[in-house]
């Protein structure tokens, strides 16, 4: 699907600095607020914040009055966060403001928001690509075994992982063994909508 409101591409976003990007994100809203009122007239303006911390992208806060947003991943993925993660806690916005009754978070409600009002898929989580910008990509597996008996994963830098292509060897601290290459991390799951 095409979102409504096009950001602008990736090598112009990527020259952009956090204020200009926050400025982005603003913008983004307003219009969003401006679609949803030609339909709802009375829906009032959330403020915006960025700054959300850890794995969500965005959250409606209703007691705040407002939309905040994670600053982290608006600077890594600001294309695919404006055109997104925006128009997702917007819906919540809409929703909350519309509906006068309790529904589900991602219920129909919102669904019918984001699909029928923004031109969006309804997803609640979104698998950024990570592959240029995680510090860390390279995962490498011990002997370890977490209580859900998955491997622990560790992480190796561009660095770290060409020295150990050259044949430097990295044992694991708790187990002993060696760590043997895994694979490479190039997207990331986050959240979207962790409403408060
Ligand atoms: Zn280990
Ligand atoms: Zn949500």
């Amino acid at each position: 699907m095409v979102p409504l409101f096009a950001a602008a591409d990736d090598a112009y976003l990527a020259g952009l600095d956090s204020a200009a990007l926050v400025a982005l994100v603003e913008r983004q809203v307003a219009r969003c607020v401006e679609h949803a009122r030609k339909q709802f007239p009375r829906l009032p303006s959330p403020l915006v914040w960025c700054d959300l911390r850890g794995k969500s992208a965005g959250q409606a806060h209703f007691g705040r009055g407002g939309v905040r947003f994670n600053p982290i991943l608006l600077a890594d993925q600001p294309r695919a966060f404006l055109n997104e993660v925006v128009a997702h806690e917007v819906a919540h916005w809409v929703v909350h403001h519309v509906v006068r009754r309790r529904v589900a978070p991602h219920g129909v409600e919102w669904r019918t928001v984001m699909v029928g009002l923004y031109g969006l898929p309804p997803r609640t989580t979104h698998r950024f690509d990570t592959s240029r910008s995680s510090p860390a990509p390279y995962l490498y597996l011990c002997e370890c075994r977490g209580a859900d008996l998955q491997p622990r994963i560790h992480r190796f830098s561009e660095r770290r992982h060409r020295f150990a292509l050259r044949g430097g060897r990295y044992r694991c601290r708790s187990c002993g063994a060696w760590l043997c290459y895994h694979g490479r991390q190039d997207s990331d799951i986050w959240r979207m909508g962790q409403e408060a």
